[in-house]
């Protein structure tokens, strides 16, 4: 398990604010080494490559994972750590900047969202498509503006109190958000829901989109239950693999992908594994491969017998939020209030 390693990066005697960077790993920290491979540097050197980060008037610490990691190894642990720095220093800071891999951006932020109950900080995600070393990386520019958008405030309260991704001039709520793009620096993307903010010579923010806590005392949980599958349909998919997954030791939920607003071959075969996983106590809940719009089920023949057997239509939640959410659910409340709360909406995740 990572460990951690803390230093003041930057200190100014008449600070507008404090802002507690916590660096994961990704490619925004690596370098190339005389190989030409991309390997994690030493994070103390980030000022080298980025001077005019001293002209933003905060105060910034750091807190860096003693061994950064590519995203593509992030799991539930990680998510606990990042909450456990969050919880800890949640009366020191004003707001909060994760610096992560792209990959599994969307999934930590997803996670953070529902750890993180009652939020009224800003806790900012963001990272890069090229190293900050490399002279075009978009590094330089993700990171001041998180900054800029962690420590925004109003009449004193943050603007942004929620978890959010900013990549790209665009700020997205984080569990709205999807990476959609590895080669273009426009990674991610919010397709049902819009973006908080625009960065250009001024930071816009969408006000009316920003969600706030009703209650706004921060209570974090931390269990994560990891005995879900997920399956995207695809025409022609077999009776056996679907028996397969279902019949999974210990599995508790099973995710499946859908098409368009939740339509799934009527077959009687695919019906009667699912219905059987129902009857057996696994929760199997509807999600849409489409990256915009719902499920609606219901609406054609084709989603109505998955409606009758007791299917959960999970309406426009991404993938990576019924994951991370079912996750979360599985490991902190019982099964009824599980069924019950994964149609709710929690921390902004879905439109009801
Ligand atoms: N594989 C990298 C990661 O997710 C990609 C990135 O950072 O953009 O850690």
């Amino acid at each position: 398990m990572a460990q951690l390693k803390r230093t003041k990066l930057i200190q100014h005697q008449q600070a507008k604010g404090n802002v507690l960077l916590i660096y994961t790993g990704g490619t925004f920290g690596m370098m190339r080494n005389t190989a030409g491979s991309l390997v994690p540097f030493d994070f103390s050197n980030m000022v080298d490559h980025l001077p005019t980060i001293k002209n933003l008037s905060l105060n910034i610490d750091v807190i860096e994972f003693e061994k950064p990691i590519d995203s593509a190894n992030i799991n539930p642990e990680h998510w606990k750590l990042m909450a456990d720095v969050i919880e800890i220093n949640y009366h020191d800071f004003d707001g909060f900047v994760i610096l992560h891999g792209t990959d599994t951006m969307a999934f930590s932020a997803s996670a953070l969202s529902f750890m993180l109950e009652g939020l009224s900080k800003p806790v900012i995600l963001t990272g890069a498509q090229l190293p900050i070393s490399e002279p075009r990386s978009d590094a330089r520019e993700n990171l001041i503006t998180a900054i800029e958008i962690a420590a925004a405030k109003d009449n004193g309260k943050p603007i942004v109190p929620e978890v959010a991704i900013f990549f790209d001039y665009e700020l997205l709520r984080g569990n709205r958000s999807k990476k959609v793009e590895s080669m273009q620096f426009d990674a991610f993307d919010s397709g049902n829901y819009p973006a908080l903010a625009k960065a250009g010579v001024k930071i816009d923010f969408n006000r009316g989109a920003i969600f706030s806590h009703q209650n706004k005392f921060l209570t974090v949980r931390k269990n994560f239950d990891a005995s879900i599958a997920l399956i995207k349909l695809y025409p022609g998919i077999s009776s056996a693999y679907l028996q397969a997954v279902v019949n999974t030791r210990g599995l508790k939920a099973l995710i499946i992908e859908t098409y368009g607003s939740g339509n799934a071959p009527t077959d009687t075969y695919l019906l009667s594994i699912f219905s059987e996983a129902i009857k057996n106590g696994i929760i199997v809940l509807n999600i849409s491969q489409c990256q915009g719009g719902r499920v609606t089920q219901g609406k054609y023949e084709t989603s109505k017998a998955l409606e009758e057997i007791g299917v959960i239509g999970g309406l426009d939640l991404t993938t990576e939020t019924a994951v991370t959410k079912l996750m979360y659910l599985l490991g902190n409340f019982s099964f009824e209030e599980v069924k019950t709360k994964i149609i709710q909406n929690l921390a902004g995740e879905l439109t009801i």
